[in-house]
């Protein structure tokens, strides 16, 4: 399987490529993973260094998303070096949190550069490979993108026009057999987010939240996108996949005064 993942730091995605990494082992296959940064981190090296270890195939790719040149060049640099691409793993994210009337177009105008364009570009980019391979596209959107996150700037609405993106990519790329599915994570402790559950209770207020009774980690996420890149989910796509151990869907149990049994 040859995959580019981008934001292959320690969190999602680097748990991804590690996980994508040794099913691929397991059954036999020499996994192509070009694990792509921002910069050449040493937290990717060691990715790269750890798997070639165990028999993978891993060139690591640096450059700012931001910059609407690189995802073309990130993908034709895959391509060229693995000889054709199967999946996209378009992970990298951030955000930038700001009541929206304190919003600048500059840190718009970056979340959605990087949250959201990359994803079309890298998309426009790899389509030929991923024709040819019936190959897959995953995006990792968020539980933000699918109602409103107060404070937290352009986030919200970067998150909500990818889960779209994917949507009508999945209706157009179809004919060619091509996956598009987004997977979006509900609270999940990572680089992005690991000063939050720094504070003991903040994290355990957090994890009382969540009907599954924790916060998520790196490989919950990694265990859907391994999933969607699967023959098992030939027949999914432009599906957007809730992955926050029933923490959206709890409101209702919060409403005071509901009734607890029939009268
Ligand atoms: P993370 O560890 O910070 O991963 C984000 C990755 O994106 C990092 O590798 C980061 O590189 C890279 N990146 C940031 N800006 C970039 C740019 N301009 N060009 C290239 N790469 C860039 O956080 P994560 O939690 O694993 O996030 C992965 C995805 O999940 C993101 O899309 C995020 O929005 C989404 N998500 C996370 C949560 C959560 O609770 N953690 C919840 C919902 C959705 P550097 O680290 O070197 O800056």
């Amino acid at each position: 399987m040859r995959i580019l993942v981008t934001g292959a730091s320690p969190g999602i995605g680097g748990t991804t490529c590690r996980m994508l990494a040794e099913r691929a082992l397991g059954r036999g296959e020499v996994p192509c993973i070009a694990a792509c940064e921002i910069r050449r981190t040493p937290e990717v090296e060691a990715l790269a260094a750890e798997l070639g270890d165990a028999g993978a195939r891993v060139i690591v790719l640096a450059g700012d998303l931001a910059d609407p040149s690189v995802p073309a060049r990130l993908v034709a640099d895959a391509v060229d070096q693995f000889g054709g691409l199967d999946a996209v793993v378009s992970n990298a994210g951030i955000t930038a949190p700001s009541p929206i009337n304190d919003l600048d177009v500059a840190q718009w105008d970056r979340l959605m550069a990087v949250n959201t364009r990359a994803t079309l570009l890298l998309a426009q980019a790899a389509w030929p490979a991923l024709r040819d391979s019936e190959g897959a596209l995953v995006a990792i959107a968020s539980m933000s993108g699918m109602g409103a996150h107060p404070g937290m700037g352009a986030y919200s609405p970067s998150k909500a026009a990818l889960i779209s993106l994917c949507q009508v990519l999945a209706q157009e790329w179809a004919g060619d057999h091509i996956n598009v599915n987004t997977v979006s994570p509900g609270m999940i402790r990572t680089p992005l987010t690991w000063q939050v559950y720094e504070n003991n209770r903040i994290a355990r207020d957090r994890a009382a939240l969540v009907p599954w009774g924790r916060v998520g980690e790196p490989e919950d996420i990694a265990r859907v996108i391994c999933f969607l890149l699967s023959p098992d989910a030939e027949y999914v796509t432009g599906q957007n996949i809730l992955t926050d151990g029933g923490f959206v869907d709890s409101l209702y149990s919060h409403i005071p005064g509901r009734p607890t049994r029939e009268v």
